[in-house]
């Protein structure tokens, strides 16, 4: 694997074309890169931004070998990429960052529960689930309000089941898509946060600032920063996400999700292995970015200074909330951002707002 960095005029092929594939698109156009987008669909929003875009099934292998010719270096931007994937673009010559590792953790829940647990950090009780029958005895021993969640292909909400003593297993287990799944005790935390934090190709590791967020219909709403978390919680997010970013030998962002309560402390709800939709704000109050991170990670150069310098509030444009855009582009000092996307189906993330305030001392 070349470690020296890549020098502009390089290409970096994206796995994966929504709008995280987007933003990272503008971010190495911005630092004199070359961008391919690889994915199925024919027009996404990743490949407005790129200067090339291959549209292909991500197991295709005559098409990745084709993409693997024209990329230097290749990254994702979700975690459902099929670790096939990943293992036919390198064994076509093409380094891959973050290394593939990472997926098979991040792709399913038990998995990513157990990877938590042995590294020493607390998650909720969880209890795997087969079938109606486990289900029942996950309930009866976690004896209160528990969620249930599909191992796989869970996101924004979706594949989750939120049950109280007395539901019917059975029902449930149904409405979960009756798949592999597990239950996880219900967390009374105070609110949720997330760490966004890198690691470069030499192993050095920064952290943006954690923001705090809210969800509505369980999809992320707003990311407040400052987060107002305790400093000895901070200190125990970058503790966490150091030892977990050094055990994956990791290359680019990782986002850890946690919920935090003065009575709990801090609790690691799920982590992704890529930019994050809390970390959207850095564009606009951080002197690098997230999506800018990334893709210094990946191309090998030294990572960029995470600083904060402005508070504010990101939010969510869903659905039909992205139609507000001639008001929102003329609000003065809200920045506006949108995906390209065509149709504003329910619960479709548009676009985002970041509106910054002076920094609290
Ligand atoms: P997830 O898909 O796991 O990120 O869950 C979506 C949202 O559901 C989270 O951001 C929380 O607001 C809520 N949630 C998920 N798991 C739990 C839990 N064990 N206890 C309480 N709330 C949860």
């Amino acid at each position: 694997m070349p470690s020296s960095p890549l020098a502009p005029g390089a290409t970096i092929g994206i796995l994966g074309t929504g709008q995280l594939g987007r933003m990272l698109a503008m971010a190495a156009a911005r630092l004199g890169f070359r961008v391919e987008t690889f994915g199925p669909e024919q027009d996404p929003p990743a490949a407005h931004a790129a200067a090339a875009h291959m549209s292909a099934d991500y197991e295709d292998e005559g098409a990745l070998g084709a993409f693997a010719q024209n990329v230097d270096v290749a990254t994702y931007e979700f975690e459902n990429i099929p670790t096939k994937t990943v293992s036919i673009l390198k064994a076509a010559g093409v380094p891959v960052r973050p290394d593939e590792r990472v997926l098979a953790v991040c792709q399913d829940r038990l998995e990513e529960k157990r990877y938590f647990e042995k590294a020493g950090v607390p998650t909720a009780p969880i209890w795997p689930v087969e079938n109606a029958e486990d289900l029942a005895a996950a309930m009866r021993e976690a004896a209160g309000p528990a969620i249930l969640k599909t191992r796989r292909f869970g996101y924004d909400g979706k594949g989750q089941v939120r049950l109280k003593p007395g539901d019917d297993p059975k029902a449930a287990f149904e409405a979960c898509g009756g798949v592999p799944s597990i239950l996880e005790g219900f967390v009374d935390f105070d609110f949720e946060v997330s760490l966004i934090a890198a690691r470069g190709l030499g192993g050095y590791a920064a952290f943006f600032d954690i923001p705090r967020n809210t969800h509505r219909d369980g999809i992320l709403h707003q990311s407040h920063f400052p987060s107002g978390l305790p400093k000895e919680a901070v200190d125990i997010a970058h503790r966490t996400a150091k030892a977990i970013l050094d055990d994956l030998s990791y290359v680019g962002v990782l986002t850890i999700e946690f919920f935090w309560s003065k009575a709990s402390g801090l609790i690691a709800n799920e982590m992704a292995p890529r930019v994050h939709n809390s970390g959207h704000w850095t564009v606009e109050a951080c002197d690098t970015s997230q999506f800018e991170q990334h893709i210094r990670a990946v191309a090998g150069w030294p990572l960029g200074r995470p600083r904060r310098h402005s508070d504010g509030v990101m939010t969510n444009l869903i659905g039909a909330e992205a139609g507000d855009w001639p008001a929102l582009s003329a609000e003065p000092g809200l920045a506006l951002t949108l995906y390209g996307k065509g149709e504003a189906r329910p619960g479709r993330k548009m676009g985002h707002t970041v509106v910054l305030t002076a920094q609290s001392p």
